[in-house]
């Protein structure tokens, strides 16, 4: 069981986490029909009366965009401005996980967007580490990714995550600890809620933003970080057997941060991963407001 914050955001007023319900006639809860973000934040290390939020506006600004695809006028200042309050108001003691998560809150039957009371909420939790640091073995998950002519894959659609709940389950139970998705074209696509790095002869490879998958904010981090460190960037289709012979494999993602993989499958990688590893100090330092150019991706919120 999760520690969660004490106060939720919840019709548009701070109440204990534990008063925040719905009932179980709540549309989004059987059509899938809701969004949601996840950002990360830590007390300042250096500032007790501080927390940092990691490039705060872009997760707004994705979870706008999720609204928008169901329908649901959400600005992301307006988000930016709840979860500012949301953070003052429960002073996290610990790194901890933020969830907004918007949805049709209607109480009735028939999957649909019009016509359909839309609303907000937001709670928290103690997270520490999501996926082993050391590293994880993945195999290649027998579901595909959804293609975006399916659904909105930019945005964090509740229910597109019945995929990667099958395939994170399929990868746990036949005794990995994540699932790689390809997408329908067989190109590699992203993990079950990460994004998805190769390294091969000192460039940095990642599936494309049309290879369906989700524009992760860590993702974009990485690619800037890693162009400011003069490593090779190339975005393009991954095949599924380059991450056997790669040097370095790894999967990124709010909660997982940068997750180095062991093994793929049946293939071993090395033990020796010099861009995973200045990457992660880097994306580390740079969460921490430890370095000065990247102060902006850093909101700093007086607690
Ligand atoms: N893909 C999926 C399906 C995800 O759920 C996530 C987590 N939000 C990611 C990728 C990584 O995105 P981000 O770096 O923005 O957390």
């Amino acid at each position: 069981m999760h520690s969660f914050l004490p106060l939720a955001y919840f019709k548009n007023q701070f109440v204990p986490f534990e008063q925040a319900n719905l009932s179980i006639a709540t549309h989004a809860l059987h059509y899938g029909t809701g969004a949601f973000g996840g950002l990360r934040g830590i007390p300042n290390p250096e500032n007790p009366d501080q927390v940092l939020l990691f490039r705060l506006d872009r997760h707004c600004q994705r979870l706008s965009h999720s609204a928008k695809f169901l329908m649901f006028d959400l600005p992301a200042n307006k988000i930016q401005a709840v979860i500012t309050d949301f953070v003052k108001k429960n002073r996290p003691k610990t790194s901890f996980y933020i969830r907004p998560f918007i949805y049709t809150s209607d109480l009735g039957i028939a999957p649909r967007l019009h016509n359909i009371e839309k609303d907000f909420f937001v709670y928290g939790l103690e997270l520490g580490d999501y996926l082993s640091p050391d590293g994880v073995n993945c195999r290649f998950s027998s579901w595909y990714r959804q293609e975006d002519r399916s659904l909105p894959l930019r945005g964090k659609i509740s229910g597109a995550y019945i995929t990667s709940s099958l395939a994170k389950t399929e990868a746990v139970e036949s005794g990995f600890d994540e699932a790689i998705l390809l997408n329908t074209q067989g190109k590699v696509s992203e993990a079950s809620g990460m994004n998805v790095f190769i390294v091969r002869n000192g460039e940095l490879i990642t599936p494309g933003c049309d290879q369906d998958i989700l524009e992760g904010i860590t993702r974009d981090s990485i690619l800037t970080i890693a162009k400011d460190l003069d490593i090779k960037v190339t975005e393009r289709p991954v095949d599924k057997t380059e991450l056997y012979i790669a040097d370095e494999v790894f999967l990124s993602g709010t909660a997982a941060k940068i997750t180095p993989v062991k093994r793929i499958e049946t293939y071993t990688l090395s033990e020796e991963r010099p861009i995973t590893d200045k990457l992660r100090e880097k994306l580390t330092a740079i969460t921490e407001n430890q370095d000065p150019k990247y102060k902006d991706w850093v909101f700093a919120i007086s607690v």
